[in-house]
């Protein structure tokens, strides 16, 4: 990993100091309120280190898809009150993102005092990273700061452009989710072990293709083993499979091979024919013996009972996807128990674990083990993109 500057790198005193901070403040609304604030509880240790510096803090956001339009239901307005609850002080709500007003804005504000700019959706520059767009906002702000890894896989002015125009910094929550990622693959102690489950291969291609060769056990669980089981000769009966992608799973596991990375295969399964709370046909079976009325909707607890002791003998692991259909009892079984080993290593002090994803981040929740886990990326689009080795534009302008 490549450097890049954090609030460490700043001067103790920034008074008078305007500093732009892009934070994640897409919050999921109902009735009016957040029903979820995680991502302000996140951006709150940098919000609050600015202002205690005496920097005049501008909060820089998106919120829902305006596509380059005003929308009066899309404006950060609407969480306003969240975020002042949630960082417990009072914020100006400005209802630009440059021009007179922000510049009048700024004039009122104090040292330490913080404002929230509207979406910056509302502009089609920001989508289109335009030049004369980003430079109309760096032109109010001293110093930028980006506490917004989840929009780290967009090439916007918010997110991109701007770090190239103002000395730039990773604010704290960007910093602690960088770090883990750089220590889960970007230099891991090995053996690494990766957990890639969820519904389809087809949206998980890449996932795939780059731990291959970079993780020695790939553990492939969830509707794509199916997929995987099928290229290899097995009959999943009516389980969720992608038979189209056969020759794809098996340029796979041949990459896999060629790099020394062992994949993991359920050997038995859980499964009933019919999707629904325990279901009368619910039964346990090798994987040979799936009957064609049959679907497979978990890993098996001898399939379970194997990946225990694959992880007990890694350093570290990342996991993406639940190895089976979690939401439905008793299709959790295999997720929670090896997410609970996974957890218990980890406090033990001989795995590093990081994991990530919407269902995944929802399935530890539900397993009780989501905060002994090292790292849970909460990042989504930009955790998966890290996950297929991609550069994320917003971390590569941190660090140019
Ligand atoms: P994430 O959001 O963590 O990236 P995905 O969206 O890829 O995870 O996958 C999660 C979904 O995969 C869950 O809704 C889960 O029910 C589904 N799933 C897992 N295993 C199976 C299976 N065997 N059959 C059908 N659906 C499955
Ligand atoms: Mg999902």
């Amino acid at each position: 990993m490549t450097q890049f500057k954090t609030l460490d790198d700043l001067p103790t005193d920034l008074s008078g100091k305007v500093v732009l901070v892009r934070v994640d403040l897409n919050l999921p609304m109902e009735g009016g309120s957040a029903t979820d604030v995680t991502r302000v509880e996140s951006a709150k240790p940098t919000i609050l280190e600015l202002a205690d510096k005496g920097a005049k803090v501008l909060l820089l956001a998106h919120y829902g898809r305006p596509k380059g339009q005003r929308h009066s239901t899309m404006s950060t307005s609407w969480v306003q009150g969240d975020v002042e609850e949630v960082i417990g002080r009072e914020i100006m709500f400005i209802p630009e993102v440059m021009g007179l007003v922000v510049e009048q804005s700024i004039g009122i504000l104090g040292n330490g005092d913080i404002g929230l700019l509207d979406n910056v959706r509302f502009w089609p520059g920001e989508e289109t990273n335009d030049a004369d767009f980003a430079a109309g906002m760096a032109a109010h702000g001293d110093i930028y700061v980006n506490d917004a890894f989840s929009a780290a896989h967009r090439a916007h002015a918010s997110t991109e452009g701007l770090a190239h125009l103002l000395p730039s910094y990773a604010g704290r929550a960007m910093e602690a989710e960088l770090k883990a990622l750089d220590v889960a693959l970007g230099k891991p102690e090995t053996p690494v072990a990766a957990v890639v489950g969820g519904a389809k291969v087809s949206s998980k291609l890449d996932v795939l293709h780059n731990l291959v060769g970079k993780v020695q056990h790939l553990i492939i669980g969830g509707g794509m083993a199916n997929t995987f089981l099928a290229a290899r000769g097995v009959d999943v009966g009516k389980s969720l499979c992608e038979h189209d992608l056969a020759d794809t799973a098996n340029a796979i596991m041949d990459k896999a091979d060629q790099a020394g990375c062992t994949i993991h295969l359920p050997y038995d399964v859980m499964v009933a024919k019919e999707f629904a709370a325990n279901p009368v046909s619910l039964r346990v079976c090798n994987v040979h013996e799936v009957a064609a009325d049959e679907m497979i909707l978990d890993i098996g607890p001898q399939a379970v009972e194997a990946l225990a002791d694959v992880l007990k003998n890694c350093r570290t692991l990342v996991w993406n996807g639940p190895l089976g259909a979690f939401e439905t009892a008793p299709f959790d079984e295999a997720t929670v128990a090896l997410a609970k080993t996974a957890a218990a290593l980890t406090q033990d002090g001989s795995l590093v674990s990081v994991a990530g994803g919407g269902d995944t981040v929802a399935a530890l929740a539900h397993a009780g083990v989501k905060d002994d886990f090292t790292f849970v990326s909460t990042a989504g689009g930009a955790f998966l993109e890290w996950m297929e080795g991609k550069v994320l534009p917003g971390v590569a302008a941190l660090q140019s």
